[in-house]
This record gives structure tokens, C-alpha cells and sequence, in this order.
């Protein structure tokens, strides 16, 4: 078990506690000493979170993509770092995702009935909304709007089918979701292989730029609840010098 203190940033007061209060929850965690301020950049909301340390990530994933929150610090309290022989310099802060790392949401919701009405031919779509995102938001948005439409797609053609376990949900659901957009793409063992990604080349990135595809994997196989809460990763990249884009699934 772990302590860790929240301090989330939000333009809404309204629902904030609730809402905050329902992901950490979901996450397998206790809610403790929620306090909520006014704070410059709007509503402050300091709350502990008690629970496991193998789900903070998760539960970490899951405030940077709520739609309240505009930017959040974790930070170990104090009495953990005295247990851990630190002083409270070494290491407060133990994870930051400032605003302006945060996905530009009011860009991606007005693309997003575009692309629902375009699907699949949204490559040239993508790129261009791509191309006009500030560079540091780039990774955040994209991912975001993988995301909202891998969860839109399953929604749409999947949502009455069989519960499938991970490694049928990849090959049943993630693969035909991308070969309609994406040509070629094949399973490789538990990955995805994706051979000509149009984020390769387009010059907007340094590194790996599929970030979009990592949202749409996401979405697709986190939207039906019952596979837990699964993260993609992209291993691989042709925008790094790979030979393919290989997308791997981890927990
Ligand atoms: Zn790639």
C-alpha cells in the first residue's frame, strides 16, 4: 500500500470532488482528506490516494486524460519519505503533468465528428490536424485523440460481440480496427506490426510519432471495462529508423 497526495488543477469546481473521487476509486484506491481551494489557475483539489503502488500509473493515466482535469502533481507525503530515510526535498514531486502537457481538447473535439464521419480515410485528416498542434502538445493530443475514436469504434462494431480475452481482442478487434486504415498490418506474436504508419517521415516529430495508433489500440481494448486497464507502447517506430511501427501491450 501506498500514500500518495494528488494536487489537481481544474477549471470546474462543479462535480470535481465527485468526479476525481470516482476515478481513484476505480482504481483501486481510498480517497482520504479531499480539500478543495481556489487557486490561480482556477480549483485546486488536494486529496490523498491510498492503494496499491502496481495501479498508480493507471490511476496516474487515468487523471491526465479526465476531461476536468487541466494539470495534476503527485507527491509522496511526508511521513512516507521519513519512513523511506528521505527528507522531503529528495523526492516530493513524483509525478507532474503540467497544463501545458495536457491533450488540447478543445482542438480534438472539433475534429473528432470529422473523423467519425470520414472513418477510414482519416490519414490526410490526421496529419494535417497534426501539423497545426503546438509541438508540445503533439504527443498528449494525438495519443487523446486515438483514444476517443478507438473507443468510438468499439462502440460501434463491437460492443455486442463475445467477451474476448486479450489475445483474441488483439487479433479479433485491434487488427481489422487498423487494417481498415492502415493496410498492412500484421500480429507478431503478442504485438501489432505496422508497416506503412502515415506518422512516419511527416518531419513533425523526433523519434517515435505513432501516437495516435497507441491511443486507438488503447481505446479499442480498454473501452469494453473487462480487460482491466491495458497501456500500448510503441517498441518500435520507422520514424526512429525501425524497419516497422511495433505496438506492444502491457497492464
Ligand atoms: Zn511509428
Amino acid at each position: 500500500m501506498i500514500d500518495v497526495e494528488f494536487r489537481i488543477v481544474s477549471d470546474h469546481r462543479d462535480g470535481l470532488m465527485l468526479g476525481m473521487g470516482q476515478i481513484i476509486m476505480a482504481s483501486g484506491f481510498e480517497v482520504l482528506r479531499p480539500k478543495i481551494s481556489a487557486c490561480d489557475e482556477g480549483t485546486l483539489l488536494a486529496v490523498t490516494a491510498r492503494g496499491p503502488q502496481q495501479k498508480l500509473l493507471e490511476l496516474q493515466d487515468r487523471l491526465g486524460s479526465h476531461p476536468l482535469v487541466r494539470s495534476f502533481e503527485a507527491r509522496l507525503p511526508e511521513t512516507a519519505l521519513a519512513e523511506a530515510g528521505k527528507t522531503p526535498v529528495d523526492a516530493v514531486v513524483i509525478a507532474s503533468v503540467p497544463a501545458d502537457a495536457m491533450p488540447d481538447r478543445a482542438a480534438a473535439e472539433l475534429l473528432l465528428p470529422q473523423l467519425a464521419r470520414d472513418y477510414p480515410k482519416i490519414a490526410k485528416k490526421l496529419l494535417d490536424f497534426d501539423r497545426g498542434l503546438d509541438s508540445g502538445k503533439r504527443e498528449a493530443t494525438m495519443r487523446y485523440v486515438g483514444t476517443r475514436v478507438g473507443a468510438w469504434l468499439y462502440k460501434r462494431d463491437y460492443t455486442l460481440g463475445a467477451r474476448l480475452d486479450l489475445a483474441d481482442s488483439i487479433r479479433q478487434i485491434a487488427l481489422p480496427a487498423l487494417r481498415q486504415w492502415l493496410g498492412a498490418v500484421e500480429a507478431s506474436g503478442a504485438n501489432l506490426r505496422v508497416s506503412d504508419s502515415p506518422f512516419c517521415g511527416s518531419g513533425l516529430h523526433h523519434g517515435h510519432s505513432c501516437h495516435f495508433i497507441r491511443g486507438e489500440l488503447e481505446g479499442l481494448l480498454n473501452e469494453s471495462g473487462h480487460l482491466g486497464r491495458l497501456r500500448v507502447v510503441e517498441s518500435e517506430c520507422r520514424n526512429a529508423g525501425n524497419a516497422a511501427c511495433v505496438f506492444e501491450f502491457t497492464t
